[in-house]
């Protein structure tokens, strides 16, 4: 995918964006990076049973846990090149937004079209004993 050759001059910027973003979000939780890291590299069908886990002794937050997958897969697009491009419709992401939410997966058309069913989905995720 060579559309990304179109964002790379800033990737730099927006990884100090996503690595500060992180960082803040990490010390809110007081989560040791080294569970972060554990986190990358669950499977996406053993999350739920993890997070689960993770819950009980970490206090964790479920948005907050989601915010923090979203910058960890941003990361990972910017270290692939795929960074800044839409993952429904393939269209350059506008810097504009990729500034105000640098962990951004969609173009504001498709994250709106699709934001009812992500809302569920990390509803979903929340382990029964956490719903209060
Ligand atoms: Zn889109």
């Amino acid at each position: 995918m060579k559309r990304s050759v179109l964002v790379r001059g800033s990737n730099r910027a927006y990884r100090e964006m996503l690595l500060e973003k992180r960082a803040k979000v990490l010390s809110g939780l007081g989560i040791k990076f080294d569970t972060l890291a554990r986190m990358g590299r669950v499977a996406e069908e053993d999350q739920a049973q993890f997070l689960s886990d993770e819950s009980v002794s970490l206090h964790l937050n479920i948005l907050d846990y989601e915010q923090l997958r979203l910058i960890e897969e941003a990361l990972d697009r910017l270290a692939s090149g795929d960074y800044g491009i839409c993952l429904s419709c393939e269209e350059p992401i506008p810097p504009k937004r990729l500034h105000a939410v640098c962990w951004a997966r969609y173009c504001v058309r498709c994250q709106e079209a699709g934001a009812e069913r992500q809302w569920n989905e990390v509803r979903s995720r929340v382990p029964v004993g956490a719903r209060q």
